[in-house]
């Protein structure tokens, strides 16, 4: 199959200097260090396409679209093309030429289907009272986020968390929609934009004064509607005493998994706590809703990866380690099918964590 992409797209793609400066922060690429799953080996093939050097194949499609979504290579590359941005560039235009590969069928299904991207079987709202209306004019509107629904008690202590801090919360609710943000890196522009405006739309009659995303990739990629990423409200109520919290019990050594994007809140918040040793995260170690595709289209990559962390936490000494996002939370524990602890290590959500906590 032949593939013609827009003048300005193929320039970029022969600006690469093949340097490598993307796989540095992949995280798939620092399970094993294999070129293979890094962005340079994507650049290249996408480079190739465009100068007609090699025919467009399935397997080459699902090459390109199978990564992990972190954006964190954007930053590690020395001629400024922003590697991961230019790959859903490429991603869009497969899709508009009409190459819309097997690895994200299902996804792009179950989001017809259940207007969800990760799967036909989520119940939304189902950690609500039966009871639950959504209230007009509130200080927080929650937005959930789709994974919230798989997480369940992450969801119910979020929810008593911010009604702590804020005291007059509320949801979509059971109707809430995918905010579209994992489409929208997926190159799946129409869709992306369908539930965009259909958020927007049920935002602006519920009119809060606050939103609060329990997904970081919608805090990440829609902050043009608002949203703020759970860490930033939490540390904002610590740092002006809206909550008080208690001091930490044992002796943890924690290695926190943040969201991808890197908002130092949630860092920031570990690192207020005393007592606690917070270890560094290397740059590859980061986790949100973006990792959904490779959780849903190759569960053996994403159990590598989760092994991967697991080994590292092992080799810093780490007792528990703590996750930024709710998407990584119900990701981990679910592959790993497990809850609370992995290898004698303790595994939390920063909800969790901080409730615990709380005076
Ligand atoms: S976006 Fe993240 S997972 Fe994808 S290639 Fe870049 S660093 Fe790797
Ligand atoms: S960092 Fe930039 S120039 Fe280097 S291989 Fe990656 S995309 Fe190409």
């Amino acid at each position: 199959m032949g593939v013609e992409f827009e003048e300005e797209l193929s320039s970029d793609f022969a600006r690469c200097i093949g340097c490598g400066g993307c796989n540095i922060p992949c995280p798939l690429f620092n399970i094993d260090q294999t070129e293979s799953s890094g962005m340079r080996s994507r650049i290249k093939i996408l480079s190739m396409l465009s100068k007609g050097k090699i025919e467009l194949t399935e397997g080459i499609l699902r090459h390109v679209f199978t990564c992990a979504n972190c954006g964190v290579c954007n930053e590690y590359c020395p001629v400024g093309l922003r590697p991961f941005d230019l790959l859903v560039r490429a991603r869009g235009s497969f899709i508009d030429m009409g190459y819309v590969p097997l690895v994200t069928v299902d996804i792009r299904n179950s989001f017809r289907r259940a207007g969800t991207p990760i799967g036909d079987e989520l119940v939304k709202g189902n950690w609500l009272p039966p009871d639950f209306q959504p209230t007009k004019n509130s200080e927080v509107l929650f937005f959930a986020g789709c994974w919230m629904h798989k997480a369940i008690e992450v969801a119910l202590n979020t929810r008593k968390l911010l009604e702590k801090i804020s005291g007059d919360i509320t949801t979509i609710g059971p109707s809430e929609p995918c905010s579209g943000a994992l489409l929208y890196v997926l190159g799946e522009n129409d869709l992306a934009n369908d539930s965009k405006r259909n958020l927007e739309a049920l935002i602006s009659e519920l009119n809060p004064k606050r939103i609060v995303s329990g997904c970081s990739l919608t805090a990440r990629i829609y902050s043009d509607l608002g949203f703020m990423n759970l860490s930033s409200y939490i540390l904002d109520a610590i740092r002006y005493e809206r909550i008080k919290l208690g001091k930490m019990k044992g002796k943890d050594i924690i290695l926190p998994i943040p969201s991808c994007g890197r908002d130092s809140s949630f860092l920031e918040i570990l690192k207020s706590f005393n007592g606690a040793k917070i270890l560094d995260a290397p740059e590859w170690l980061c986790c949100d809703c973006g990792f959904t595709l490779i959780y849903r289209t190759d569960r053996s990559l994403f159990s590598r990866w989760v092994q991967r962390v697991l080994s590292l936490a092992e080799e810093l000494g780490a007792n528990h380690i703590v996750i930024e996002d709710v998407g990584c939370y119900a990701m981990i524990t679910e592959a790993m099918q497990t809850k609370g602890r992995l290898k004698g290590i303790k595994i939390s959500h920063i909800s969790g964590f901080i409730m615990e906590l709380l005076k």
